[in-house]
């Protein structure tokens, strides 16, 4: 069976995902898997069809040093003990820059072209063409494809796109490139399958996971979103802090005298739920603590979701549908019922029942906006564009 290998490198793991691609075209999940642990302790773990255990191994540092080996790593087990023809290989490239509005094939002036965005993205960007990197080496036959999780908000207006500095900054690419943009382009399809009259109207699509963001979307097509220059701005998340006023930032280098790296890891690592509640950046644990830290981290979270669903609501000028998805959105009831009280102001109106029950639709008949629940798939949507892309190209061809 032909297979398409979807590889999701951060900055010391791996995930990857294989698909089997059938005769119509469709994609069937194969395989899932990680490998954890990269530049520690590396450990790869895979489920096949139906989540049967198919590997849990610890490797030696020496055995898997990066993620180049994590790749190979992977790509040499898939193939020895899983058999399948590999056509093409999607990766997840978290920054495409301004222009990259669509996924593309990777050859090496691509390669080099991506390379240039590290600045923008500096603690994705080099993991995400690690693996591209090493495959161009060792598999310079095998097609390659960047599937960049910017691409479907570059149709933003410029009064969405540019932030109010001297304009030649926007032409330096400080600019607001948005993020998870795969999986909003995931579930986008989603809604025209599972709810098609919605997929036409004004919708907001609540990405809450460990990395949070929302998306205004109009007719399939991104018009605004949360997330700006970098993966930081916005909501709060598991540990990065969401929108601050960039003062904060002039004060800690001015005043306390942090250099940038410590404020870099202050914004990414430790801020967020995790900062808020100094207890931990999982929901889960903070729904089970009885520590008012833990509470508050919770209310910030629900409260900054309502004040940016009005944002984007007036970016929409109304607004139909509000979807969640993601870790928190499909998993957890009681946040999404917390959420919508917030949105009340809105004509929401929460079927309790339904929303227990984790339904497609948890909105009651008489809500004057649908609410929804659609798991996201990140992978699935790259390895659905990997797919076009090298059959065009193979049509291109003949
Ligand atoms: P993601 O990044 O989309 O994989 O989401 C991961 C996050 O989802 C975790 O860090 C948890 O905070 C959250 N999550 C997953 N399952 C649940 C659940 N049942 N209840 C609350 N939060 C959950």
């Amino acid at each position: 069976m032909e297979t398409v290998l979807v590889i999701n490198a951060g900055s010391s793991s791996l995930k990857f995902q294989l698909f089997g691609v059938a005769a119509a075209g469709d994609l069937q999940r194969l395989v899932k898997g990680l490998v954890d642990g990269v530049g520690t302790s590396p450990r790869m773990r895979a489920l096949g069809v139906d989540g049967v255990p198919l590997i849990d191994q610890g490797y030696s540092h020496d055995h898997i040093p990066d993620l180049s080996a994590a790749a190979q790593l992977a790509g040499t087990w898939l193939s020895e003990r899983q058999g399948f023809n590999l056509v093409a290989v999607g990766h997840r490239v978290v920054q495409g820059g301004p222009d990259h509005d669509q996924p593309l094939r990777v050859n090496e002036s691509v390669l080099r072209n991506l390379e240039r965005f590290v600045p923008l993205a500096p603690l994705h960007q080099p993991g995400n063409l690690e693996p591209i990197r090493m495959l161009l080496q060792s598999r310079p036959d095998l097609p390659q494809v960047a599937c960049f999780d910017t691409g479907f908000h570059r149709g933003h207006t410029d009064v969405a796109d540019y932030y109010a500095l001297p304009r030649r900054f926007h032409g330096r690419g400080a600019r607001r490139y948005g993020f998870h943009g795969l999986s909003y382009e995931y579930v986008s399809a989603r809604l025209r399958e599972v709810a098609p009259k919605i997929a036409d109207q004004r919708v907001i699509v609540a990405h809450l996971g460990n990395g949070a963001s929302m998306c205004a979307i109009f007719a399939g097509r991104s018009i605004e979103t949360t997330m700006g220059f970098t993966a930081l701005d916005g909501l709060p998340m598991g540990t990065r802090c969401g929108q601050i006023d960039p003062g904060v930032i002039l004060y800690l280098m001015t005043e306390t005298g942090m250099t940038a790296t410590e404020i870099q890891d202050l914004l990414y690592r430790e801020s967020g739920l995790k900062g808020l509640s100094g207890i931990s950046s999982d929901v889960r644990d903070l729904l089970e603590s009885d520590s008012p830290q833990a509470a508050f981290a919770l209310d910030y979270f629900v409260y900054r979701v309502g004040l940016y669903a009005g944002t984007l609501a007036a970016a929409l000028n109304g607004l139909d549908a509000f979807v969640f998805t993601a870790g928190i959105g499909e998993n957890s009831a009681l946040m999404r019922a917390r959420i919508v009280e917030n949105l009340a102001w809105l004509g929401a109106e929460l079927d309790p029942v339904a929303n227990a029950e984790g339904r497609l639709a948890i909105s009651t008949s008489s809500s004057r906006i649908v609410l929804l629940v659609v798991p996201t798939d990140e992978e699935l949507m790259i390895a659905r564009h990997t797919l076009e892309v090298i059959s065009k190209d193979t049509s291109g061809a003949k």
